[in-house]
């Protein structure tokens, strides 16, 4: 099996490629447009500078060879989501080639505006032009994925890229698109177009490997995804890039990249995740896969970071790993919706002191963290109780109202002595300290 990507990442710079209408803002179709957006005659495009700067880090950062010279191409199709009856993107020759990223080889980076969005009422479709012209990056890959987790594996990884370099905001998956090919040896390339969201590249890769196992495909075929059916059907046998009669793009300069600048956005680029993975096990001493867990976010990356300065890195990494991770995915939410300034991040430190000295206990330290994740902050600690008087009347209490486990208990079964723990810390509010309290009843029984 053989799969290669087409990827689409819409690049999160404030305006869109070729005029000054916002990229993010009102929802109300229609309301982020102007007359070049909109394709009307006569109006010409000019090229955003931030979406050149964003689009060479991505190609820096995957180690692609940089055209120093490179142009627009009118891509000639007539669709009512492209007023122009052309598309603006780079064909003959684009912004960088020959990069490679975990083992996979990168053929090409261009970059190109994304049309408007038809919205299909029963009959019925409607058009925002909010979409048309907002900047996006098209990444092809050589077909050098072997199994659709693969690929999975691959965009997620390259999302995390992208995030550190700070050039795509990871919403609900839903910004990142691909066309995916894939072909099985003996057989034609079969080509999916438009698939949305890591989940369904990867469902509609499975469903036609198994597909073209059932039978070959004969010729080549452009198919598209029908999420809902979780099935691929076929659009037309593909067409090929020369149908659309590319012409060159007359109302833009040609790119010249100066090395100037290109020194300049390789100055840009900020420590990237493997070399973040690297750091965490050398120097904090981490293992790999807590590394890897934290650094695969940067946001849980930064945050580390930072309460390391406070406690011991082992114990921050299990900390986030096991209480704030498991907490968030109890919760539905995620990193990024935490709000943690730098009070919270001292919080967090004295918590982990306390829970260290076994000042706190187990939950106590859930408390808080629902408090840090609803806070941002987690304010005032209460400590555990472990003043003998106080855990010996609490007790002698669970003693007398639960005379027949006391019984068991004496009997040798040693749950019952849990449950009578237990009883405790509900008597106590749970702020006795377990461990104690096991001591006092063992001794009083
Ligand atoms: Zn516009």
């Amino acid at each position: 099996m053989k799969i290669g990507l087409e990827i689409h990442v819409e690049l999160n710079s404030k305006s869109k490629i070729f005029c000054s209408c916002a990229t993010q803002g009102s929802n109300v179709p229609n309301t982020r447009t102007c007359e070049i957006c909109l394709g009307m005659p006569g109006s010409k495009p000019s090229f955003n500078r931030e979406v050149l700067h964003k689009a060479l880090k991505v190609a820096l950062a995957l180690g692609c060879k940089i055209n120093k010279e490179s142009f627009f191409s009118r891509k000639n199709y007539f669709y009512p989501d492209m007023t122009k009856n052309f598309q603006i993107t780079q064909y003959e020759l684009p912004l960088a080639e020959n990069g490679k990223f975990e083992g996979i080889n990168i053929r090409r980076i261009h970059m190109e505006e994304d049309p408007g969005a038809l919205i299909h009422f029963g009959s019925i479709t409607l058009i925002d032009y909010n979409r048309s012209g907002m900047p996006l990056i098209e990444i092809v890959t050589e077909p050098d994925f072997k199994t659709p987790k693969e690929a999975r594996t691959f965009l997620n990884k390259l999302i995390t890229l992208l995030e550190y370099l700070n050039v795509y905001v990871r919403e609900e998956e839903t910004t990142l698109k691909a066309d995916a090919n894939i072909s099985l040896e003996g057989g034609e390339r079969v080509e999916i177009k438009n698939v949305t969201g890591l989940r369904e590249i990867e469902r509609c890769l499975e469903y036609e490997a198994k597909r073209q196992e059932i039978e070959l495909a004969t010729f080549k075929e452009t198919r598209g995804w029908d999420a809902e059916k979780g099935v691929t059907y076929s659009l037309r046998k593909k067409e090929s890039e020369n149908d659309y009669g590319y012409l060159t793009e007359c109302d833009l300069p040609m790119l010249e990249l100066s090395d100037t600048l290109l020194n300049e956005i390789k100055k840009e680029i900020p420590e990237l995740p493997n070399q973040k993975i690297k750091n965490f096990i050398d120097k904090y001493k981490l293992n790999k896969d807590d590394a890897e867990v934290i650094a695969s976010d940067l946001k849980l990356a930064e945050l580390f970071e930072q309460i390391s300065h406070k406690i011991d890195a082992k114990i921050a990494a299990n900390y986030l790993r096991r209480d704030l991770l498991g907490q968030l995915e109890y919760n539905k939410l995620q990193v990024k919706d935490l709000k943690i300034g730098e009070h919270g991040v001292k919080d967090i430190g004295v918590m982990l002191n306390l829970y260290q000295k076994n000042k706190i206990n187990n939950n106590i330290l859930k408390t808080l963290t629902i408090r840090l994740i609803k806070e941002g902050k987690i304010g005032e600690i209460k400590e555990q109780v472990s003043d003998d008087s106080q855990l010996k009347k609490w007790c002698k209490e669970a003693i007398e109202n639960n005379k027949s486990v006391v019984e068991d208990y004496k009997k040798g079964n040693e749950n019952s002595l849990n449950f009578l723990v237990g009883y405790v810390m509900k008597l106590s509010n749970k702020s006795a300290n377990p461990q104690k309290v096991r001591e006092i009843l063992k001794e009083m029984i």
